[in-house]
């Protein structure tokens, strides 16, 4: 359950367990698709003052193309989580902090899932950090080889320095 009561709290630590739909509308606008439920776990409790610190965790799976060369690629996402709720008004400006209203009864945790889940997807999927990606001219892929294409013609750099001098000599 991700929403715990209060009064539960008060007599101890609450141990937090769900298991979400890779499609539930909690994890809209997530960059990259998930494969996966997402498994949360953790423990809630009440450290004085109306805050209440949760301690957790999340794991998925994230599958896609890559970016570069568009070979399928799927990896495991984790994230521990590390959240204050709090009707204190100035612990809010730790950014790991959510508002409690002061009439709030109920704790929902899924906010916090939400945005550690966001943090934790990167934007798009490689299949490694050096993949040579397809030549955009015949389409090879680039990490089986060189292709035969003639390299590109203009160095970035230089293209820069010719815009720079164009512009040096107007
Ligand atoms: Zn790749
Ligand atoms: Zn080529």
């Amino acid at each position: 359950m991700l929403q715990v009561d209060l009064r539960e709290l008060a007599r101890g630590p609450v141990e937090t367990k769900a298991e979400l739909a890779r499609d539930d509308p909690l994890f809209e606008g997530v960059a990259v698709a998930l494969a996966d439920p997402v498994a949360v776990a953790g423990r809630l409790q009440a450290t004085g003052d109306g805050r209440f610190y949760w301690h957790g965790s999340l794991r998925t799976r994230i599958s896609g193309e890559c970016r570069r060369c568009l070979a399928p690629v799927s990896r495991a996402v984790t994230a521990n989580i590390g959240v204050l709720f709090t009707q204190d008004p100035d612990a809010l400006e730790d950014p790991d902090s959510y508002p409690l209203p002061p009439e709030a009864t109920v704790i929902d945790l899924t906010p916090a899932v939400r945005e550690e889940l966001l943090l934790a997807v990167p934007q798009y999927l490689e299949c490694r950090p050096e993949c040579r990606g397809l030549c955009p001219r015949c389409g090879q892929d680039l990490n089986a080889g060189p292709c035969g294409c003639a390299p590109a013609t203009v160095d970035l750099r230089w293209a820069t320095l010719a815009a720079l001098k164009g512009k040096l000599r107007d």
